[in-house]
């Protein structure tokens, strides 16, 4: 399925969505790797370099999808709490921290919990739960930190999404997300669209035999907040302290607000 330019209304996107990230779980890994010559793995390092992990913490990914962030997020969780044991701090399975991923597509989340299993993770402190970022089956104010990477941009209603975010966080909170932007270096822009409009559709066709899924990927970007506007919808739902960093001339940003 091509899904054009044509706008579509809010369920129809929804069921797009899931129909797009149903298709393309197996071969996320490869596709992301190629279209981003492997920087996304970097994008995400940085991301959760910022996350500021600390021990006893409780973590939400969101959009966790195949478990990039979260992954990351629970081995600097395990490394923290390591060294505060070493430093004589007693934790037990209550004290310790623990990370949630959440995703909407119970087929991103299988692949993840797959992956996890492979790569011999410790996953005592990680739990998959299945839900709808616009409302999440998660307590009020109950997070510390919640992330969400690729994925604000693919939910039907993003301000929802914020505000349940808002909802979630205890206050103190932080709130961050790694998303497509806007570039800003007219030159720059003028690569990277020729980019974006030709060469991923031909690779999601040639790699991933889904050449709509990643047509969708590309006006999915297209249609996503600029910076600026991002940061008022944050401010609006309440979100204070609320700042962005370009990553790659602003190809990613990272967005990060805190509840106060
Ligand atoms: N965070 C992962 C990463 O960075 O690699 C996965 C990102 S993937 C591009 C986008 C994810 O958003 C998919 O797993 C999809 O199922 C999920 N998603 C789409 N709509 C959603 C919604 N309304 N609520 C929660 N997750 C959603």
């Amino acid at each position: 399925a091509s899904f054009g330019y044509v706008e579509v209304d809010a369920r129809e996107k929804e069921s797009l969505v899931r129909g797009v990230f149903e298709r393309v779980a197996p071969s996320y890994d490869v596709m992301n790797d190629l279209m981003s010559a492997g920087v996304h793995r970097l994008w995400k390092d940085y991301f959760v370099s910022k996350v500021g992990v600390f021990a006893g913490m409780t973590h939400l990914d969101v959009a966790g999808g195949t478990g990039d962030i979260a992954f990351r997020v629970l081995r600097a969780l395990q490394r923290v709490e390591r060294e505060a044991e070493l430093d004589g701090q007693v934790l037990d399975a209550n004290t310790r921290g623990k990370v949630v991923v959440s995703d909407i597509n119970p087929a991103m989340l299988r692949e993840g919990m797959k992956r996890a299993t492979q790569r011999g993770l410790n996953q005592e402190q990680l739990t998959w739960l299945e839900g709808n970022a616009e409302k999440l089956p998660v307590e009020d104010e109950s997070v510390d930190v919640y992330t969400i990477a690729f994925g604000l941009r693919n939910v039907t209603d993003t301000r929802a999404a914020i505000a349940d975010a808002y909802r979630c966080l205890k206050p103190g909170g932080k709130y961050m997300i790694l998303e497509f932007s806007h570039v800003e270096n007219e030159i720059l822009k003028q690569v990277y669209d020729f980019y974006s409009f030709n060469v991923i559709p031909k690779l999601g066709e040639l790699v991933a035999r889904d050449r709509g899924s990643y047509q969708y990927l590309v006006e999915s970007i297209r249609k996503f907040p600029p910076q600026e506007k991002l940061k008022s919808m944050m401010r609006d739902v309440g979100f204070k302290h609320v700042s962005h960093e370009n990553l790659t001339g602003g190809m990613v940003a990272v967005h990060t607000g805190y509840k106060t």
